[in-house]
């Protein structure tokens, strides 16, 4: 390997490493609605601690979804912990909150408390303060994260494809493919080791951001064509409602990457997306920089996130969600001074 990153490894903690070396049976949480950061970085959990002569099973509460099946692992996952098995640490990836996991720890609410954690994560939110909670926001992704620690532990990352691949898969999710003002030195760095290491990094690019089922570009139209812009459109929201996934035979996680159209309106300084889900609303939210905090905003509905990138789910119809999110956001975005 040419790649060097030992310039990087002083920022991962030493309660982290000695956790992960010490443990023989580990249960790898995800958060709910999983997405490649989640995935992989669990996924890199369990090649390491395999590696280091473990066990671990990664759980996430949601089937992952089959654009993720590119990645070696995927079918791993199990929805629920193995009630036979005698877990010695619990380690949380790319989860803001411990909520996040989702319905399954509340399945499990005694199991996951008494576990000894980790929790891995790049989320600003992120208010966990145990010894083991490793939380950067200068990371672009968690899978950043866990390439360093994976490092740190002397796993090499070119032994090893599928976990290259795994951790790329994270990264090109959460810079968009470098794109995002969140793709730093460090995040090219990692990124160079894992190509090195075998990571097909244009093929991960095409798969997540330029490969889509028909039905789900006819989902992005309808949801396009509902565009609605407010205040010289320094706000632009849409709508997607269950009806339109029934009209195209669509399924919620095909709504992934609507947002980020939404956020390409030349003038909007917060992009919102409304997406029906029965009696609740998710929302996803943009930003541009320089502007609104993302994370603001959505706190105000109990959410979170990134800066520029962040989401909720309100416990309203989507027509009362609407009004009392754009409520917030013009006035956020009516304050923005350029
Ligand atoms: P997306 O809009 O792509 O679903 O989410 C954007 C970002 O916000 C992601 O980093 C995601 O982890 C975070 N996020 C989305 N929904 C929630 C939420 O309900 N709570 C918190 N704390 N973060 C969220
Ligand atoms: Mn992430």
């Amino acid at each position: 390997m040419t790649v060097d990153l030992s310039p990087y490894l002083s920022a991962v903690p030493d309660a982290v490493v000695e956790r992960i070396r010490g443990a023989k049976r580990v249960l790898a949480v995800s958060h709910e609605n999983p997405d490649a950061d989640t995935v992989g970085a669990t996924l890199g959990v369990v090649r390491m601690v395999e590696r280091l002569g473990g066990r671990v099973d990664p759980v996430c509460t949601d089937p992952v979804p089959p654009i993720y099946d590119f990645i070696d692992g995927v079918e791993l996952f199990r929805t629920d912990p193995d009630p036979a098995a005698h877990y010695d640490l619990l380690v949380l990836s790319d989860c803001a909150t411990p909520e996040r996991v989702g319905p399954v720890g509340e399945r499990h609410r005694e199991l996951f408390e008494r576990l000894p954690r980790v929790v891995i994560d790049h989320h600003a939110s992120n208010a966990a303060l145990a010894e083991a909670d490793w939380i950067d926001p200068d990371a672009a992704a968690t899978c950043e994260m866990v390439a360093l620690l994976v490092t740190c532990l002397g796993v090499p990352l070119g032994s090893d494809r599928a976990l290259a691949t795994a951790l790329m898969a994270g990264i090109v999710m959460d810079t968009a493919t470098f794109a995002h003002p969140n793709a730093t030195p460090r995040t090219l760095a990692v990124s160079a080791a894992l190509v090195e290491a075998g990571a097909p990094l244009s093929d991960i690019s095409r798969r997540l951001y330029r490969s889509k089922p028909e039905n789900q570009l006819r989902l992005f139209g309808r949801v396009l064509d509902r565009l609605t812009s407010f205040d010289e459109g320094r706000v632009v929201a849409s709508t997607l409602l269950d009806a339109d996934l029934a009209a195209t035979g669509t399924q919620p996680p095909h709504s992934e990457g609507i947002i980020d159209l939404l956020a390409q309106a030349e003038r909007a300084e917060v992009a919102i997306l409304f997406k029906e889900a029965g009696e609740t609303t998710r929302i996803s939210v943009r930003t541009k920089p320089g502007g609104v905090d993302a994370t603001v905003l959505t706190g105000l509905f109990g959410g979170g996130g990134h800066a520029r990138a962040a989401g909720a789910t309100l416990p309203l119809p989507v027509d009362r969600a609407r009004d009392a999110v754009l409520a917030e956001a013009r006035k956020a975005a009516a304050a923005v001074a350029r």
